[in-house]
């Protein structure tokens, strides 16, 4: 009484870490009419220390303009960042990066995480645990039900682990819609596929005139995680290797260049005591990021997924594939070409690549020519 607090509302749920019975409370005071200064209930309460650091995404093999399109893609209010690419490819590694920039930048700006399961834990936001025991269907109602318990907390930031059903999409959807910023990851092979994904798991409720918005979907990314070779130990690449086909050992050679020899390709070597006898020295990212502004989104939308991903290669200032990157590590003696097919995709060859996209492009102008299509 006399307070002027006329109700409060809680939510509450468990958080990682479970075992430390780790809670996240959360309670919204409303107000009367008579308001009463509240300065002195706030008397030792503190704010969350900011993460400490700075946003590297350099080092780990993400280029200036990567980087620099991540953190513009993070400056949105609303939009989802979809993140792409197999188990194991740092995606959740990424997502935490750019959290701890968003802390830092955006100090009382409320985020939540949920995922399956919670591996490291981020002490500026709360983390909402998945098991990793779950079938499949339970998983996906667990993701739902946290979803929408993180809509009750009146978060401004959602990290949700994983986008994998028809239950999670329209969940996902409902909460993009409430206007809010989130990062999500999928597997597909490369990022411009999320969009057919996401259409197909509810052609109704996600059909593309309403995913393509960039107010919905504001960033695709692609990413891979690939063995760089130790400087130490690699060896020269001989053109008959054997753990190749023919035909890729062929494609290979069409990337040659002036500036692209195949005489400074290396492979795998025996191992030496700089590599621990790996062979490799590291692991690096190569991604590729794409800003899926209104132009590729109406590509969407009039033309399908592949020609909108033909024609967006056709601009000047896109970035290039995952293959066209691995192929540069591959020239540069930094990356084994056998790890290519394995860890990015199947290596074709440079020519084919280029007829397969002046291809699409041409399809688009007969497209054009006879009144459009889907
Ligand atoms: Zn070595």
């Amino acid at each position: 009484m006399g307070t002027g607090l006329v109700n409060v509302r809680l939510a509450r749920t468990p958080i990682a870490p479970i075992d430390a019975d780790a809670q996240w409370l959360n309670m919204r005071l409303q107000a009367g009419v008579q308001k009463v200064p509240a300065v002195d209930a706030l008397k030792g309460l503190k704010r969350i220390a900011p993460p400490p650091g700075s946003l590297d995404l350099i080092s780990s093999g993400w280029t200036e303009m990567q980087a620099e399109l991540l953190q513009t893609f993070v400056l949105n209010a609303t939009g989802t960042i979809i993140f792409t690419g197999p188990p194991g490819s740092g995606k959740t590694h990424v997502m935490h990066r750019l959290s701890e920039h968003i802390a830092r930048t955006r100090p009382g700006q409320r985020q939540a995480f949920i995922e399956q399961p919670v591996e490291t834990i981020l002490p500026h936001a709360p983390q909402l645990n998945i098991l990793d025991t779950l079938t499949a269907k339970a998983a996906g109602e667990a993701y739902a039900h946290r979803t929408r318990l993180v809509l009750r907390m009146a978060v401004n930031i959602l990290g949700l682990g994983e986008i994998r059903d028809p239950l999670v999409a329209t969940t996902w959807l409902s909460a993009a819609e409430t206007g809010m910023l989130m990062m999500s990851t999928m597997h597909t092979a490369h990022p411009f596929l999320a969009i057919p994904r996401l259409r197909d798991m509810d052609p109704d409720r996600l059909a593309l005139p309403i995913i393509c918005d960039p107010a919905i979907i504001c960033g695709l990314v692609g990413q891979r995680l690939v063995p760089i070779l130790c400087d130490h130990c690699a060896l020269p690449w001989d053109q008959d290797d054997p753990r190749l086909t023919k035909m890729m050992r062929d494609a290979i050679l069409t990337w040659q260049r002036p500036d692209w020899q195949a005489s400074n390709i290396r492979r795998l070597g025996p191992g030496c005591p700089h590599c621990a006898w790996k062979g490799t020295a590291r692991r690096q990212v190569v991604a590729e990021v794409v800003d899926p502004d209104e132009t590729l989104m109406a590509d969407f939308i009039q033309y399908g997924p592949t020609l909108a991903r033909h024609r967006y290669h056709t601009r000047s200032d896109s970035d290039s594939t995952m293959l066209e990157k691995g192929m540069e590590l591959v020239f540069q003696g930094r990356m084994d070409p056998f790890d290519v097919p394995l860890k990015i995709e199947r290596i074709r060859s440079y020519d084919f690549l280029q007829r397969e996209r002046e291809r699409a492009l041409k399809g688009l102008e007969t497209m054009a020519f006879i009144g459009g299509g889907h």
